[in-house]
């Protein structure tokens, strides 16, 4: 996929910030932005409204393997997950998460046990960044119930949970399971009835829906207090109140639709594509290193350490790549990577390291060109500092 702001070409490895819209979600928000209708009104072009967002809600359900009646649509994951958690928590049971979380998990998790800071359980994190999932039993042998929340796949790293076992170890003890799936849906096969969650936050932008749009699911059945965010109509069965945004709904559908279609073989593609550029850059670039449990990732990401070579001067030497620092919600603050200083890299390695994150429209010149621009560029910053250091 190729951008082109200012007239420059860019190639965009940051589909885990978000990725391109997909052109089937991008004709259905255009069309459904021409009709008018609000989904809660009774007349023709409300009614047609909703039952448009009626089919949305099913090509979605589809996708994750639920049923629609177990969809509640937010704006987006960081909603879906501060819903998620604020209708699993209970003052005096554990909250049990990971500190590789995403902020919109672990500010959420750290806002709602504020006054009962010993409710909060962060697990340990590997150095290949698979969380430790060994404490849940000594955790739920002190205190049974509770909740935890552990995400399905990291954001910068792309390491994939074990979430079969904690489901087990939260079932067993009585605990609620829910899990920040934003980066899996639509990058890799996910049944949720099958993985057996109560709750599944997800973001429509990551798999080439609209910005703005996402969906909590929760499981038809699951012990949940009605606890919602927004209030006002009562839409979503009164999880989430406010007008649907109908044409972002549309436009999540048609890309789960769309992302469904061949989900395995595209992983599978975008894995070998990932792979050629690890292989091409590690083997430009003997000393740096790949962050991550190589065989338990996602497809698409690659998170690389450049030792001793910043990553923002890497980036701004080749403009023509987009890829980042980090995460994106991170950048602009000048703190390093809380994921890669959980998984003990340093400081200096934290800021040393890139993100390459690749997607459906990615492609093999793609990868070719990304491999030759962060040779070139690395070895440039690297001329660069030498000559800073140099006795003059
Ligand atoms: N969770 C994860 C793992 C994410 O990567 C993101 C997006 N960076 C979010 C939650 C938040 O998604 P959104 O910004 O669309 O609400």
């Amino acid at each position: 996929m190729t951008n082109e702001p200012n007239g420059a070409a860019v190639s965009y490895f940051d589909y885990n910030a978000t990725a391109p819209i997909r052109p089937e979600a991008l004709a259905a928000v255009v069309e459904a932005m021409q009709a008018v209708g609000n989904a809660s009104s009774m007349h023709q072009p409300g009614r047609q409204a909703a039952y448009r967002v009626d089919a949305a809600r099913r090509q979605l359900a589809d996708l994750l393997g639920c049923s629609p009646g177990e969809i509640i649509f937010t704006s987006g994951a960081t909603e879906a997950n501060n819903l998620a958690l604020r209708a699993a928590f209970t003052a005096g049971s554990p909250l049990v998460t990971s500190p590789v979380e995403h902020p919109a998990v672990l500010e959420t998790a750290r806002t709602l046990t504020a006054e009962s800071p010993k409710d909060l359980v962060l697990l340990p994190v590997a150095a290949d960044g698979l969380v430790d999932l060994d404490p849940l039993d000594q955790v739920f042998a002190a205190r049974r119930g509770g909740v935890v929340s552990l995400m399905a796949a990291n954001n910068e790293t792309g390491v994939l949970a074990n979430l079969r076992i904690a489901v087990k170890a939260a079932r067993e003890a009585g605990a609620l399971i829910h899990t920040d799936a934003t980066q899996i849906i639509g990058r890799l096969p996910v049944d949720v009835t099958d993985l057996d969650v109560d709750l599944l936050s997800l973001s429509a932008h990551k798999f080439g829906g609209p910005q703005g749009i996402g969906a909590l699911y929760v499981r038809r059945g699951a012990p949940l207090p009605h606890r919602p965010l927004l209030v006002g109509g009562g839409q979503e069965r009164g999880w989430r109140a406010g007008t649907l945004n109908v044409a972002g709904i549309i436009g999540m559908g048609a890309a789960a639709e769309a992302a469904a279609r061949g989900l395995g073989e595209e992983a599978e593609r975008i894995a070998a594509m990932r792979d050629r550029l690890e292989q091409l850059v590690t083997s430009a670039i003997p000393d740096c290193r790949v962050n991550g449990r190589r065989d338990q990732r996602l497809p698409g990401v690659a998170s690389v350490t450049f030792p001793g070579v910043p990553a923002d001067a890497v980036l701004a030497a080749m403009p023509d790549i987009a890829a980042s620092e980090g995460s994106a919600c991170a950048s602009g603050a000048p703190t390093p990577s809380h994921v890669l200083l959980a998984m003990g890299l340093s400081r200096a390695d934290a800021d040393s390291t890139i993100r390459f994150s690749l997607g459906y429209a990615t492609t093999d010149a793609e990868i070719e060109h990304a491999a030759h621009a962060v040779k070139r560029a690395v070895t440039q910053v690297r001329a660069v500092l030498a000559e800073a250091d140099a006795p003059r």
